[in-house]
């Protein structure tokens, strides 16, 4: 009896969906180096893509998570990349584009920011909050999507706080995640036509070096999703891994939450 007979077809249809869904595509993920990035690395280079990865300023961890995708058989490499300055990302994506000749799968994930009141903000605070997540978004998802195969994936990440505010720290960071929701529900318009899907994946709260699960907030936090746990950065690169797929090809303009039910 060989191993794969001891699979039920299911399980040999997904796992061989699985090994081969992205062979030959080339992705880019900005903000990839460490948490939900990285888990979407990992998962698409697995799944046959050659990954090109932005970090700021973790260098040490982009390091890492190239070798760790090497060792498992993938190719992924990170570049430094600030998603704030509009030159670096527009050349950042002629590179990746000259080098491999193609672009299929965009992520769009480097964000962040401080909660805090907005009568707390900085200035500073205020303006990097917009540059990187509205801005930088905006910039990545414009200067890729001519580059972009015909059948190509933009995929953002977004966050279920553009919608539900469960406390008074959220403000202008649930606001640059809404801009980012109805940036992807207009340019579904402009890239559809073309076969490109757009869409928006809106996390709650999901285990990552920003929002540690062990952290202080975390059984506060843990005390509000129903599934009382938080998500893992693994089963956000699944949700990530079926839209940038074949299977995700009718789903388009969409923010779609993974949260376990906290903004129910
Ligand atoms: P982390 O802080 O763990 O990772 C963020 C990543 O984004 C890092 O790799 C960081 O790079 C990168 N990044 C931040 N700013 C920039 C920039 N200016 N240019 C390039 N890269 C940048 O955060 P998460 O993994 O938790 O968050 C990832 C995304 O998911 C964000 O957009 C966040 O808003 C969203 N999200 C997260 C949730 C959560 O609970 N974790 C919930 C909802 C949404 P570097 O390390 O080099 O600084």
């Amino acid at each position: 009896m060989t191993a794969s007979m001891n699979l039920t077809t299911d399980q040999q249809g997904v796992t061989d969906g699985r090994e081969h869904r992205h062979a030959g595509k080339t992705a880019l993920v900005t903000g990839g180096a460490r948490g939900i990035g990285s888990g979407i690395v990992r998962r698409l280079a697995a799944e046959g893509a050659q990954v090109t990865f932005t970090y700021a300023s973790a260098k040490p961890e982009a390091d890492a998570l190239e070798a760790t995708v090497s060792a498992a058989g993938g190719d992924a490499m990170g570049i430094q990349v600030d998603s704030a300055d509009r030159a670096e990302i527009r050349d950042a994506i002629s590179s990746i584009v000259a080098r491999e000749g193609r672009l299929d799968v965009v992520v769009s994930n480097a964000g962040g920011g401080t909660l805090k009141p907005v009568q707390e903000l900085s200035d500073e605070e205020i303006d990097r909050m917009i540059a990187v997540n509205i801005r930088g978004t905006l910039d990545t998802i414009r200067f890729a999507a001519p580059h972009l195969q015909d059948g190509g994936r933009i995929i953002t990440i977004g966050s279920v706080t553009s919608t539900h505010f469960p406390n008074d720290i959220s403000s202008l960071y649930g606001m640059t995640k809404g801009a980012i929701a109805s940036l992807v529900r207009g340019m579904s318009r402009e890239l559809g036509p073309r076969g490109i899907t757009i869409n928006n994946v809106q996390p709650g709260p999901v285990d990552t070096p920003a929002n540690p699960a062990s952290g202080p907030a975390g059984d506060a936090l843990r005390a509000t999703i129903p599934v009382g746990r938080f998500g893992t950065v693994e089963e956000v690169a699944a949700l990530v891994s079926h839209l940038a797929g074949e299977e995700g090809a009718y789903i388009n303009g969409a923010s779609l939450d993974i949260d376990g039910g906290y903004s129910a």
